[in-house]
């Protein structure tokens, strides 16, 4: 448990991979509601960065990094919530309570009538973790650069872009957004250094109550 359960996610393992199971940073235009995923300074249908930011392909307004960072920490806040409602799932798959909040402090058996099964918490400490390493990814002005982010779509995908960003845009506005994506950075670290504290902190505690959670 603790520290040593982070090291999987600290190696060499590419974006694409690590982060298979995060949810995307979902933000809407102040312009015109418009909602779309962000994946930082890659090619996308409905977003670009421009010289001076973020641009709404949609309307063309440019986001001021307060309205994405806003966005990006509400979205960060409510990751949190998530995990602190503490859901629960049974792995008896014939269980019916097979999902609800996890109250009891008597470990890790199932607490509906008669079910041997045992519970496993939905929005893992680990998860959360993960999934802020993946904000701020998107915002790591040197992995953008490196084009090194986890890919927005896949060929195929219905809303597969149809203009590409070439090589040398992707470096030159990395470059030039490098304040602009700190600050979205500095807003996920805020977090990343408290979950990670946390993660700790809240593994000994389960480990306490459910030693083999
Ligand atoms: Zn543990
Ligand atoms: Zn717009
Ligand atoms: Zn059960």
């Amino acid at each position: 448990g603790g520290i040593d359960s982070l090291q999987p996610l600290e190696t060499t393992i590419p974006d694409a991979e690590r982060f298979r199971d995060v949810q995307p940073l979902y933000i809407s235009c102040p312009g015109c509601d418009q909602e779309f995923p962000f994946g930082g300074i890659v090619s996308s249908n409905h977003y670009m960065m421009c010289y001076s930011g973020l641009q709404c392909k949609h309307c063309n307004h440019l986001f001021t990094p307060l309205q994405l960072t806003c966005q990006l920490e509400r979205s960060i806040r409510l990751h949190i919530s998530l995990y602190y409602a503490g859901w629960v799932q049974c792995d008896d798959r014939t269980c019916n309570n097979s999902v609800r909040r996890q109250i009891s402090v008597f470990g890790k058996r199932c607490l509906n009538d008669g079910c041997t099964g045992v519970v496993h918490y939905r929005y893992s400490d680990k998860q959360l973790y993960n999934q802020l390493l993946y904000f701020d990814s998107l915002f790591d002005c040197e992995k953008n650069k490196k084009q090194q982010l986890k890919p927005l779509y896949f060929e195929g995908d219905a809303d597969f872009p149809k203009e590409l960003i070439s090589d040398s845009s992707v470096r030159a506005l990395s470059e030039q957004n490098r304040d602009y994506l700190e600050v979205g950075r500095g807003v996920v670290q805020k977090y990343l250094g408290d979950c990670g504290r946390r993660y700790v902190d809240m593994s000994n505690i389960f480990d306490f109550m459910n030693p083999t959670i």
